[in-house]
């Protein structure tokens, strides 16, 4: 049977981009979400020429450019300051045929849900799905379509649904993550500073509309006890951007990630993004495999004889990626956590590998084709 109608669970960035892709492949798609609205805390992000590319073949990267700026520069350097390495996005994108863009997460999941076609219904909590195609809501209310996709991330009612007790439980790798972006440009312009300090790594991000973002991970046992980021040896730029960040805009995670299973499908139902597989935020990768999961499905799912067996295919065919992703994420985060003296020593030797960490995921996976000319049909209006 091929598809004509679709679910999605959960209106993040893997959902929504889903929700672009299959519209304009002409299926009718519903995303059900539980928040009353599209929301995002307002961090930044890099969009990597692989998320890029799959925005692209998804149709949505032009309304995405309308909010995203392309990075010019990522410098990786120590905490004294000193360049380890410099890599020019611009030339980079070029080369691989599509930049890295600097952009909000809310503002890029406005345009999303603007731009994807789909019938959002907010307040739309999932309980849990059958492999039959079935979607039973917290209220009660009860939907079936061709194929349900769980896009309703790293604490998936649908995972839950679909896989056993112990597939569902987090690795909490003991890093806490503080964000937060200041009213202000950020001196490099729109530029990636990547910095490896005493506590592991920081980074600093120019976002679109003269405002600046920034990172800093460090291992929770160093956490102050009123939950603030600890700066404690952070070169003076990483403590005078926390310094002059509003309380609104910062941000604290524990960080965790999940071994991803290779079958995290059942009959009618898959998984995408975070509710498939959890990443360390390392790399700046997880919501752009997110991205991915998304061009990489609705292409299989357009091409479907049948549906379960494009399912399938897509779990098959994206397990190796995020394993890889997943292997990588953990191995920058334990680089990044060495003595600084050990680690500063390895990367001044081995600049090349260095880049290499950060540009080889990013770079467009083979296969995602454009959408053809003829498939390319303007999402309905609603
Ligand atoms: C500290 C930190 C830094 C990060 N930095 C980066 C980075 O720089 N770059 C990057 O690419 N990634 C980064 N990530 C990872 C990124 O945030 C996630 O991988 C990404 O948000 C996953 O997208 P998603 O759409 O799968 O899930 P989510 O963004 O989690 O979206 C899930 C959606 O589903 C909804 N939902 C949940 N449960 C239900 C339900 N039962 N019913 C209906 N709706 C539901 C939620 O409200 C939400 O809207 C970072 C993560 C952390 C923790």
């Amino acid at each position: 049977m091929s598809v004509r109608k679709a679910i999605i669970t959960g209106g993040g960035i893997g959902g929504l981009t889903l929700a672009g892709a299959l519209t304009r492949r002409g299926i009718d798609v519903t995303v059900l979400e539980r928040a009353d609205a599209v929301r995002a805390r307002g961090l930044g992000f890099t969009v990597w020429p692989n998320a890029t590319a799959a925005l692209h073949s998804a149709g949505l990267l032009d309304a995405v450019r309308k909010v995203a700026e392309p990075i010019t520069s990522a410098t990786l350097r120590v905490n004294s300051g000193r360049k380890l390495t410099v890599i020019d996005m611009a030339s980079w994108g070029e080369r691989v045929g599509f930049p890295a863009l600097s952009v909000t997460r809310p503002e890029l999941l406005t345009v999303l849900a603007d731009a994807c076609g789909a019938d959002i219904r907010f307040r739309c909590e999932v309980a849990s799905v059958t492999p039959q195609g079935g979607v039973r809501l917290t209220s009660g209310e009860e939907l079936r379509a061709d194929v349900v996709v769980g896009a309703d991330g790293v604490g998936s009612a649908v995972r839950r649904s679909l896989l056993p007790a112990h597939q569902n439980t987090l690795d909490q790798p003991m890093i806490t993550g503080w964000q937060g972006v200041v009213p202000r440009p950020w001196l490099g312009g729109i530029a990636l500073d990547m910095i490896f300090g005493p506590t592991g790594a920081a980074g600093i991000l120019g976002l679109p509309g003269d405002r600046t973002y920034w990172f800093l991970q460090a291992p929770t046992v160093r956490m102050p006890t009123d939950g603030s980021p600890y700066t404690e040896g952070w070169s003076p730029v990483i403590k005078e951007l926390v310094a002059a960040t509003p309380a609104d805009s910062l941000w604290r995670d524990d960080i965790r990630d999940r071994k991803p299973v290779s079958d995290w499908g059942r009959g009618a139902v898959t998984l995408l993004g975070d509710a498939a597989h959890t990443i360390m935020p390392n790399l700046g990768q997880g919501a752009c495999l997110a991205m991915e999961d998304a061009a990489v499905l609705a292409v299989r799912l357009a091409a479907a004889g049948e549906a379960t067996a494009a399912l399938r295919d897509y779990e098959k065919a994206r397990f190796p990626r995020v394993r890889g992703m997943y292997v990588n994420a953990r191995r920058a985060a334990r680089m990044q956590r060495l003595s600084p003296f050990v680690r500063d020593g390895l990367l001044s030797v081995a600049p090349f590998a260095l880049s290499r960490m950060f540009t080889g995921p990013g770079r467009p996976i083979p296969g995602l084709a454009p959408l053809a000319r003829k498939d390319r049909r303007s999402p309905p209006t609603r």
